[in-house]
């Protein structure tokens, strides 16, 4: 599709660029969440294991010193109270959290830490202490001593005499598991559960484990020991998915107005020819031309090409046009200058002096007050003396142009030559053969190919060609295709064949070749004054 189509369709569609970039932005955004909100869930949830295997190391190492001290007084059983009382009072005070050490024998304490010698079924103190376990916890309202406070009863089984045992009471402390899971922000609460009963970090007293939250974050269970610990929380808290959400939306954002930003910068009408030349998508193919009485090719015609690197090759016809339209036709016809100037450095060495080098101008291009200056400094780069330049101007410029032979006159002054491009294909062109004076003829191409056919074009070509020779200008035949048609000018006195037959527009390698297989001795330059100039430069 022809750039300016492109170009205009896009630009008078503003719309579409909002939403490409809105796009484009939800995308990012979407992206954005979807990794953070699985990244975060997968730290928060290795966090949380790392959390439940500390607690559950903590809690075992507690009960296992208990163990220690309490195991040693299985034996005391069998003893009476006073004998062991003192003993069991000291065992109370150092170990942490004891509230009480009861001696047990046929399921009555008898013998207590805190009072001495006492008579009581341990049924009355925790009905569901279970005595056939070797090891079991409970947790009860309060004690004898301490009532409203629950705690934590644990009974440890005799060995050897399966109805007496050690029977404890222990405050209970959720402090240090909370000191723990405080380090992870998300950990609301923890419960401790024995059996069908919990204490939890928001009530102060013991609770039916069927009124604890369903589904707690982890559940830890302490070996050898009936008794679990849940943590509650969430994974993914709240005001994690809102800074995510927050964090996005900002990305989003700022997405959607820098791709709306390259968009309508990018698809500004006429950026895209400056930034493919400062890209270097230009480069320049050359056609030769071809003298008729001996078939030797005697010049070329510069015809620029742009590759572009979204729409590929953009033929000129388009983009000249669209170059006019946009007042960017001196921009891009200085830099063909400079693009021609380069290559001539190759060019001259093959091609011999005196060579013709056509170049097409626009109209609008000689009417620029920066044209002269242009073509001086083109001159300037040009090896010298070289080539013989010709300007190929349409039949546009003069009826564009009131000052066309002032322009003309100071081509002509700087040794250029002047064909008349096209002709035929405008309005009253025999009336410009007459007011201007040219040098070369180009007869378009449409002609050419009615050539052989009995078409209304045929009698006009032949009046062309009698002005043309009355005249004494120089004619060049464009598009010739055929030997048929190359016959037939070459008969009615044409002086010049350009086209398919000879030779299509080369890349300067080829040119190059093209040259060699002519002319092997090849030719001689003499450097231009002014070769610094770099491409783009006189942007
Ligand atoms: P033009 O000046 O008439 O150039 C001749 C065109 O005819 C070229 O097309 C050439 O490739 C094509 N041609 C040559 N021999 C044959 C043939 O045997 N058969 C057929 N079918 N075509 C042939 P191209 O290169 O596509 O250029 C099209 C037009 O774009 C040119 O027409 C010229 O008006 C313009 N143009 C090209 N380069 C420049 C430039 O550097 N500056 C300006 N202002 N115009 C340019
Ligand atoms: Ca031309
Ligand atoms: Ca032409």
């Amino acid at each position: 599709m022809p750039l300016s189509t492109t170009v205009r369709r896009q630009v008078t569609q503003p719309r579409k660029i909002v939403l490409l970039s809105a796009s484009i932005g939800l995308f990012f955004f979407l992206l954005f969440v979807v990794i953070m909100l699985t990244v975060t869930s997968n730290r928060r949830s290795a966090a949380h294991d790392r959390l439940a295997s500390y607690t559950q190391r903590y809690v075992a190492n507690v009960f296992g010193d208990l163990n220690t001290t309490l195991q040693p007084l299985q034996s005391a059983t069998e003893q009476s109270c006073e004998l062991i009382r003192n003993d069991l009072t000291q065992r109370s005070a150092f170990a942490s959290n004891v509230r009480a050490i009861l001696l047990v024998k046929d399921h009555s304490a008898f013998c207590s830490s805190a009072t001495g010698p006492m008579q009581l079924d341990i049924s009355k103190i925790s009905p569901f202490t279970d005595v056939r376990n070797t090891k079991d916890i409970r947790l009860i309202s309060g004690t004898p001593m301490v009532r409203g406070q629950p705690a934590i009863v644990l009974w440890l089984k005799n060995p050897t005499h399966p109805d007496s045992g050690i029977f404890t009471t222990l405050n209970i402390n959720l402090t240090p598991y909370l000191l723990l899971a405080s380090r992870e922000q998300q950990i609301s609460g923890m419960a401790m559960v024995a059996g069908d009963s919990a204490i939890t970090t928001w009530n102060t007293q013991v609770i039916n484990s069927s009124l604890l939250p369903k589904q707690p974050l982890r559940s830890i269970t302490i070996p050898g020991y009936p008794l679990t610990l849940n943590m509650y929380g969430e994974t993914l808290p709240r005001r994690d998915i809102t800074v995510i959400l927050l964090a996005g939306l900002l990305m989003g954002v700022m997405i959607t107005c820098g791709c709306f930003l390259m968009f309508t910068l990018r698809l500004r009408p006429g950026k895209e020819i400056l930034l493919g030349i400062k890209r270097g998508e230009f480069h320049v193919e050359y056609q030769p031309v071809i003298e008729a009485h001996n078939g030797k090719p005697c010049g070329f015609e510069a015809l620029l090409r742009w590759t572009h690197p979204i729409e590929g090759s953009i033929p000129p016809d388009s983009f000249i046009s669209y170059a006019e339209g946009q007042n960017l036709i001196a921009p891009l016809t200085r830099h063909l200058f400079t693009l021609v100037a380069q290559d001539a450095q190759q060019l001259c060495k093959v091609v011999p002096a005196g060579a013709r080098l056509g170049i097409n101008l626009s109209p609008n291009h000689l009417v620029d007050p920066s044209f002269r200056q242009d073509v001086l400094d083109w001159l300037e780069m040009m090896p010298a003396g070289h080539f013989e330049y010709i300007f190929e101007i349409t039949e546009r410029a003069m009826v564009s142009d009131h000052n066309a032979d002032a322009i003309f006159d100071w081509i002509r002054n700087q040794n250029i030559r002047i064909a008349i491009d096209d002709f035929g294909t405008g309005h009253s062109a025999l009336i410009y053969l007459e007011k201007f004076q040219f040098d070369y003829l180009k007869i378009d191409r449409g002609f050419v190919q009615s050539i052989g056919m009995e078409t209304v074009n045929s009698p006009v070509l032949d009046t062309v060609l009698t002005l043309a020779k009355k005249l004494h200008l120089n004619t060049v035949a464009e598009g010739v295709e055929t030997a048929e048609q190359a016959l037939w000018l070459i008969n009615r006195g044409v002086s010049h064949l350009q086209g398919y037959l000879f030779s299509r527009p080369l890349a300067v390698p080829q040119l190059i070749n093209f040259y060699l297989e002519q002319f092997p001795a090849g030719s001689a330059c003499t450097p231009g004054n002014n070769m610094s100039v770099k491409s783009g430069k006189n942007l």
